[in-house]
């Protein structure tokens, strides 16, 4: 059985806590990181606890899992991806979602380019980049993220706001912080390079998060500690 409201209103709380309490030791401002909760494999009823709550967006990590949601659910929320999405679902995703965070090649662009342009929205985007060089992980390697940005940039239906990036699996928290530093690295210097401010730096899960903020996020992506183990 799902949690009730209840439950993930206390889980909230406490992680906004704690978020906050990581922020200032960080010497960060905690109005300057967001939570998004990612809803996937989660029933319907977990955005609009998310609504009820005051926030204002989901993710989501399968494009058609997220349109039935959408079909189902009572409330109005942005929805976010943040799984990896195949160029033959562009459209799809472009016409379903308020902001795609897992850009990771210029073939994929360019089919959610001409389809936010088909359906005459700019679609924001984040550039997901494979910052802890994980053979496991999608995402853009550092060595080709100022191509991606570039092709990013020249397309008129997207607004680029920032990257993103999935910290390897590790025992060893080491590894996620040096992750999480490395895209904060790249942002500086694409910011440098071409002049544009790519303010949104999406890292950092339930297991990650507190190393993603102290390196600098500005949006954590909590499933698990919120609704709870899945399935
Ligand atoms: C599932 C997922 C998350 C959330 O993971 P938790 O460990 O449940 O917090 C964050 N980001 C991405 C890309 C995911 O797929």
């Amino acid at each position: 059985m799902f949690i009730d409201y209840e439950t993930f209103r206390l889980r909230t709380d406490a992680l906004a806590l704690r978020m906050a309490e990581t922020c200032r030791s960080a010497g960060r401002d905690p109005t300057t990181v967001r939570l998004l909760p990612v809803t996937k494999t989660y029933p319907a009823t977990a955005a609009e606890y998310v609504v009820r709550y005051g926030l204002l967006a989901v993710g989501e990590n399968r494009v058609q899992e997220a349109v039935d949601k959408q079909a189902q659910a009572t409330v109005k929320v942005r929805w976010e991806l943040i799984g990896h999405l195949q160029s033959n679902k562009a459209k799809l995703a472009a016409a379903h979602f308020d902001r795609v965070q897992s850009v990771d090649s210029e073939k994929l662009l360019n089919h959610l380019d001409r389809a936010a342009g088909e359906l005459g929205k700019t679609l924001p985007v984040l550039l997901q980049i494979n910052a802890g060089n994980d053979p496991a992980k999608f995402g853009a390697e550092p060595a080709a993220a100022a191509r991606l940005l570039e092709v990013a940039l020249a397309r008129k239906n997207l607004r680029v706001d920032g990257l993103m990036t999935i910290a390897p699996l590790s025992d060893d928290p080491a590894v996620a912080r040096r992750t999480f530093a490395n895209l904060r690295t790249i942002r500086d210097e694409l910011t440098a390079r071409f002049g544009v401010p790519l303010t949104e730096l999406s890292m950092g899960m339930s297991g990650d998060f507190d190393a993603a903020i102290a390196e600098g996020s500005t949006m954590v992506r909590v499933g698990s500690a919120l609704f709870g183990p899945r399935g």
